[in-house]
């Protein structure tokens, strides 16, 4: 393939890419979004794999890679559970900070990428290789952190060291210093010395910083680390003068940090102070995982017959879905009720908080799964002056975007963050199948509000049950 051909491919897959991103900005369009950005991948890779700058003893180890890979990845979608989707994206990510890394070391090493080089070429060049390898490996250590801590195999908590500004400075003066050092190495032996270092530095402080921040604000760094992970991929780019790769790791990279920044407003929280660690811990200790006022009072349950009741008397019911219901997955029985109590002439909407579930737009996907109709899905802003007239909210499977304490205790972790406010309706119903706290590990008073009901269960064999009540 001529090199005209490849940059219009290139162009063209751009094109897609955008059409992509616009198109996933919506439920509605979401599937045609999709569908541009599979389009836009394929013309991607058909127009590296045979434009100018592979040859063709390069065929037998991309397919390969490319069996491999392909093959790993399809597994991965195919056994991943939906409630696993934040730990398989992190660790998506992780692979993505990976290649930076490993291409910029290889680009660095090969004389053939580099060898013809002289004077400020040579310097930019290797300032990108540095740059590179260091998003590479932050992004790197830290998804791998956040998988961790998103399958819980580390505790939620922040990890506070003593002084740990003062650590992420030295790491940067570190970082700064061999950066110099590198540039001016005469050899490619000589330069590897600096490289490593900041490289071990880079992968401690990808460490140091998503181990400090605290377990409810994981939704920023699920979306911060995949805009790293988009300027991991633009470095590349850069390294393999490929313009597309430029491109499109910029797309994700400022679409990352421009969700970052709606998570940070949707749970009210500075961008900074969530990047710089452990959040609501006003003179630097470790987040409390409960707050002062611990709810006190007596809790009701309800059954699942007397819910049905309580729902076919209601005009007005407002379902509010968190991580519990994908755990259950309990969207397609929640999906019959609601056809049902809408036969009846029940208003029923559903109220989605921005981070509910564990990844951003989790219960949106679920919703759709279940052919849930896109106009009575609403954002909390939407619809959190409708609760004072609504006569039931279910909440299935959700609590810390519930939680009264976020409004009313100043001390709790999560204070500030905007939450359903639930329990403003006559009634509200919370389906859990305990008294456990959510993944920010807070007690929760809604559940101990007078009009407020638990049905204790698994949501989905309890949601099967109210259904068959319904029906009867
Ligand atoms: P929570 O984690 O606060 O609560 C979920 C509740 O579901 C639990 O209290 C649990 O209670 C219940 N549950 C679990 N399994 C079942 C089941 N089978 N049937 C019924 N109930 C069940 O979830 P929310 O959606 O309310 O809030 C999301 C939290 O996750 C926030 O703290 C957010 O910051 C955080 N987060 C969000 C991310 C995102 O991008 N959206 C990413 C990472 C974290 P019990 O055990 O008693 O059943």
């Amino acid at each position: 393939m001529s090199s005209s051909i490849a940059t219009v491919s290139y162009i063209g897959a751009t094109i897609l890419f955008i059409l992509s991103l616009g198109g996933l900005s919506h439920p509605e369009s979401s599937r045609r979004g999709n569908l541009y950005g599979i389009l836009g991948m394929t013309i991607a890779v058909l127009a590296t794999v045979f434009g100018p700058q592979v040859t063709t003893q390069g065929y037998a180890w991309i397919i390969g890679a490319m069996v491999v890979g392909g093959s790993i990845g399809l597994y991965a979608a195919r056994t991943v559970k939906m409630t696993q989707m934040p730990e398989l994206v992190a660790l998506m990510h992780s692979l993505v900070g990976l290649a930076a890394a490993l291409v910029g070391y290889a680009n660095y090493i090969d004389p053939a990428a580099s060898g013809h080089l002289q004077g400020v070429e040579k310097v930019i060049h290797e300032i990108e290789i540095y740059v590179g390898i260091l998003i590479g490996a932050v992004t790197f250590s830290g998804s791998i952190i956040a998988f961790c801590k998103l399958s819980g195999r580390i505790g939620g908590k922040p990890l506070l060291l003593p002084g740990r500004h003062w650590l992420n400075l030295l790491g940067l003066l570190i970082i700064l210093y061999f950066g110099r050092e590198f540039v001016h190495a005469e050899s490619i032996e000589a330069g590897m010395k600096p490289l490593i270092i900041m490289t071990v530095v880079s992968l401690l402080f990808g460490i140091h910083m998503v181990m400090a921040i605290g377990g409810a604000d994981m939704p920023v760094v699920v979306s911060m680390l995949n805009s790293y992970s988009g300027w991991a991929a633009a470095a590349t780019g850069f390294m393999l003068s490929n313009d597309l790769l430029i491109v499109t790791g910029a797309l994700v990279g400022s679409s990352g940090a421009i969700l970052s920044y709606i998570m940070c407003k949707a749970m009210n929280r500075n961008f900074i102070s969530v990047i710089a660690g452990g959040f609501g811990t006003g003179g630097g200790a470790p987040a409390k995982a409960k707050g002062d006022a611990e709810p006190v009072g007596e809790v009701v349950s309800i059954s699942a017959v007397e819910t049905a009741e309580l729902l076919r008397d209601a005009k007005n019911v407002i379902i509010v879905p968190g991580y519990g219901m994908a755990v259950a997955q309990a969207q397609h029985t929640v999906f019959e009720i609601t056809k049902l109590l809408r036969g009846k002439g029940v208003n029923v909407r559903f109220g989605i908080h921005p981070v509910a579930g564990r990844m951003p737009g989790h219960m949106n996907v679920l919703l759709a799964e279940a052919k849930v109709p896109y106009d009575i899905v609403m954002e909390m802003d939407e619809l959190n002056e409708d609760f004072p007239d609504t006569d039931v909210t279910m909440v299935i499977g959700a609590n810390d975007i519930v939680n009264p304490a976020a409004q009313e205790d100043p001390t709790s972790p999560i204070a500030g963050m905007p939450v359903l406010e639930v329990w403003k309706a006559k009634t509200s119903i919370v389906m859990k199948r305990s008294m456990a706290s959510g993944y920010a590990g807070v007690d929760n008073p809604l559940f101990y509000k007078e009009n407020n009901r638990m049905l204790f269960g698994d949501a989905k064999k309890m949601l099967d049950e109210v259904l068959v009540a319904l029906k009867s």
